[in-house]
C-alpha cells in the first residue's frame, strides 16, 4: 500500500522532483523528464530510456554515464506524451543523434513515433528500439507483440554503453535490437500493487496462489497456480525460459532476478539459490548477475527472471561501468562536459491569436460546451471505467480519460476565450488530452481530436457533411494510428459504426440530431457488445480470456462521451452564433463562450 501521498494525481511529479533534488549532482530534471547533469563533452548518442512512472529505478533512476542520457517520465503506468518524448530529446541531444527505447506497449510506441516524427522533422537523427523480453505475453511466432518487462534493463544497460564508448546511432540501434532478440523474462506476481490514493490493491490472488506471467503495470499474472516452494518457482523459471533458447546463443548469460517493488532481498536471494545452479548446470557462464530491484511495479509483490545470451559484442558492453543515481557498476568516471544548469523551455507553442469567422467562434462554443459535458461525465464514470480496465488492463482508463479531458477541457476554454475558431479549439483540446492524458487512449483521442479539429477549420460552423466530414476524420485518425480493427475489443468497435451510422443517415437526409443520436446508440450497443471478445490490441490482449464478460473500457467511454456530446455539435438546425443549443440530456446552454 502506498502510504506517503499529498494529491495522488500529483504523485508522480512529486516522486521525480524529488528524486532530481536529492540526486540534483547527477540529474537534472526538464519538462517532460530528467537529463544527465552533465553535458557530453563531444558528441555522442543520447539513449533516452522512457515510459511511465512508477517502475523505479526505472526509468529515470537509470541517467548517468554508462547507462542513460535521459529518461522521458509519464504518469504512474502512463505512457508520457509526444510532447514530452520531444522535450526531453532536445535536453539531451548533443549532435549525434537521439535513440529513444522502451517497453512494447501501444501508447509509448504512438508517442515515442510522433516525437520522432518531428525529431526528424527538423533534421534530428532519431531511432527507436522496443524490448519486448515478456515470454508470457505471446508465443514465440509472435515475439513483436510481446510487452517488454525487466528486460528492459539489460537492453538500456548495453545501449548505454555502447553510445558512452562512442558508438555511432546506427551501431548503438543495432546492439540494442540485437540485447532485445536474446533477452527472455517470465514473472510471477503474489499481489497486487495499489495506486496512491486507492483503497484496494489493482488485483488479489486467493490465499497461497501466484499468478504465472506477471505484467508490470499492476496487470495479473496471466494463469494462477498454486503458491509453489523457492526451489520448485526457480525451477519453473529456468524450464520456461531455457525452452526459448535463442538459436545458435552461447553459454554466457547476463542474468537479472529482478523484485517487483515489496518482495524482500532476501526472498531473492533465496531464489537465486535455486536459479543459479539450476543455469550453471544447463552449462552455463553467468556473467555479472544482479539480484535486486531494476524494473519495478509500485509496491507489487512479485519476481521476474530475465536472461541474455551474451556475445562477444553484447558481453564488454553488459560488464561496462556505470554510474548512475540508483545502479553503479566499476569504476565510471564522471563526464567532464559542461554543467548544465538552468531548466529547457517547455517546447510548447506560445500563445497565439487566432484568426476565425464569427460564424465558427460561434461553434467553437458549442465545442468547448460539448467537451464540458463530455467532462462531466468522465468524472462521474471515472471509478467504473478504471475497475473495467483493472480485470485485464492497468487499471488506469478512468484516470487517464479525466486527466486528457480535465486538461482538453481547460485548454478548448482558454482558446475560445482568445476568439479560436471551433478547428483551433478542437486542436488545442486534442494538443492537451494528448499531453496531459497519458495511455493508448489519452493518444488517441488527443490525434482524433486535432484531426476533427483540422478537418472543420476556423472559417465556418459545420454543415451536417462537413461534420460527417470531421467525424470520419476523428475516426480514422484514431485507426490509422492504433492499427486496430472491428473485433479487436478496442474503441474502435464503437467508433466505426458511430461513424458509419452518422454517415449514412447524414446522406439520407436526416436532421444532424436524430443521426448524432442514432449513431450513439449504435455506438453504446456495439461497446456493450465488445463483452463477449477477447481483445488483440492493447495491455489486454495479453489476459484475453480474463476480459471476457466485461466490456471493453475505452469502447464504453468512447459510447458515453460521443452520447452527451450529441445535444452540443450537432443539434437540429444549423448553429447560430450566440444562440443556445436545444439539450436533450443536459440542460448546460451551448455557445456559451461566443
Ligand atoms: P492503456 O491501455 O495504455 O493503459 P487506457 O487504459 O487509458 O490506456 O485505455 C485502454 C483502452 O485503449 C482500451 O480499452 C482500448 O479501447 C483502447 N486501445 C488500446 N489499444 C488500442 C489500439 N491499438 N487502437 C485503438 N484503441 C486502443
Ligand atoms: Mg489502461
Amino acid at each position: 500500500m502506498t502510504k506517503i501521498f499529498n494529491d495522488p494525481s500529483e504523485f508522480a511529479e512529486e516522486a521525480l522532483a524529488g528524486f532530481c533534488d536529492v540526486h540534483s549532482g547527477l540529474v537534472r530534471q526538464v519538462p517532460g523528464g530528467a537529463v544527465r547533469r552533465h553535458r557530453p563533452a563531444t558528441p555522442k548518442v543520447a539513449v533516452l530510456a522512457g515510459g511511465g512512472s512508477g517502475h523505479y529505478p526505472a526509468f529515470a533512476g537509470l541517467i548517468g554515464t554508462g547507462l542513460a542520457d535521459g529518461a522521458v517520465v509519464g504518469n504512474i503506468f502512463t505512457s508520457p506524451s509526444a510532447q514530452q518524448a520531444y522535450a526531453v530529446a532536445k535536453a539531451a541531444e548533443s549532435g549525434a543523434g537521439v535513440v529513444f527505447t522502451y517497453g512494447n506497449y501501444a501508447g509509448d510506441v504512438m508517442n515515442f513515433g510522433m516525437a520522432s516524427e518531428r525529431l526528424a522533422a527538423e533534421g534530428i537523427q532519431v531511432e527507436n528500439v522496443l524490448v519486448t523480453d515478456d515470454i508470457a505475453s505471446a508465443p514465440p511466432s509472435e515475439t513483436e507483440k510481446r510487452r517488454g518487462i525487466a528486460g528492459d534493463f539489460t537492453v538500456f544497460k548495453i545501449m548505454g554503453a555502447a553510445a558512452e564508448a562512442g558508438a555511432d546511432l546506427a551501431d548503438v540501434v543495432r546492439l540494442g535490437r540485437k540485447a532485445n532478440s536474446l533477452t527472455r523474462t517470465i514473472g510471477s506476481a503474489f499481489r497486487g500493487c495499489t495506486f496512491p490514493g486507492a483503497d484496494a490493491p489493482l488485483f488479489a490472488l486467493r490465499d497461497k496462489q501466484m499468478g504465472l506471467g506477471l505484467g508490470i503495470h499492476g496487470e495479473p499474472g496471466l494463469f494462477d497456480t498454486d503458491l509453489p516452494s523457492a526451489n520448485e518457482l526457480g525451477q519453473e523459471f529456468v524450464t520456461r525460459l531455457l525452452a526459448e533458447t535463442p538459436e545458435g546463443a552461447g553459454d554466457r548469460l547476463a542474468v537479472i532476478l529482478n523484485g517487483l517493488g515489496s518482495t524482500k532481498h532476501e526472498e531473492l536471494f533465496v531464489l537465486w539459490l535455486t536459479v543459479a545452479p539450476l543455469l550453471r548446470d544447463a552449462g552455463y557462464t553467468l556473467v555479472m548477475p544482479e539480484v535486486g530491484e531494476l524494473v519495478t511495479s509500485l509496491d507489487m509483490s512479485g519476481v521476474s527472471l530475465t536472461i541474455t545470451w551474451l556475445d562477444d559484442e553484447l558481453e564488454p558492453l553488459w560488464t561496462a561501468p556505470a554510474e548512475t543515481p540508483a545502479y553503479r557498476r566499476g569504476n565510471a568516471a564522471l563526464q567532464s562536459g559542461a554543467v548544465s544548469g538552468g531548466e529547457t523551455s517547455d517546447a510548447g507553442d506560445a500563445p497565439g491569436v487566432f484568426e476565425a469567422t464569427e460564424d465558427s467562434r460561434g461553434y467553437a462554443g458549442r465545442c468547448v460546451s460539448a467537451l464540458d459535458a463530455a467532462r462531466d461525465c468522465l468524472h462521474a464514470a471515472e471509478t467504473r471505467l478504471g475497475d473495467m480496465d483493472a480485470i485485464a488492463g492497468d487499471g488506469d482508463h478512468g484516470r487517464g480519460m479525466v486527466r486528457g479531458v480535465d486538461a482538453a477541457t481547460a485548454a478548448a476554454t482558454a482558446a475560445a476565450g482568445r476568439g479560436a475558431g471551433a478547428g483551433s479549439v478542437l486542436i488545442a483540446a486534442g494538443d492537451a488530452w494528448a499531453d496531459k492524458a497519458g495511455g493508448t487512449s489519452g493518444v488517441l483521442w488527443g490525434a482524433g481530436l486535432r484531426a476533427f479539429g483540422e478537418s472543420l477549420g476556423d472559417q465556418r460552423s459545420p454543415e451536417l457533411k462537413e461534420l460527417a466530414a470531421g467525424v470520419r476524420a476523428f475516426t480514422d485518425r484514431i485507426t490509422c494510428l492504433g492499427k486496430a480493427e472491428p473485433g479487436d475489443k478496442t474503441m474502435v468497435d464503437a467508433l466505426v459504426p458511430f461513424t458509419e451510422t452518422f454517415s449514412r443517415l447524414a446522406a439520407s437526409g436526416a436532421s444532424p440530431r436524430q443521426a448524432w443520436e442514432d449513431a450513439a446508440l449504435e455506438a453504446t450497443t456495439a461497446a456493450e457488445a465488445t463483452a463477449s471478445l477477447r481483445p488483440l490490441k492493447g495491455r489486454a490482449r495479453p489476459l484475453a480470456e480474463k476480459s471476457i464478460g466485461t466490456a471493453d473500457p475505452g469502447a464504453t467511454s468512447l459510447a458515453m462521451i460521443f452520447t452527451v456530446m450529441g445535444p452540443f455539435l450537432a443539434a437540429s438546425g444549423q448553429p447560430v452564433p450566440g444562440q443556445p443549443v436545444p439539450s436533450a440530456t443536459t440542460s448546460q446552454p451551448a455557445g456559451a463562450l461566443s
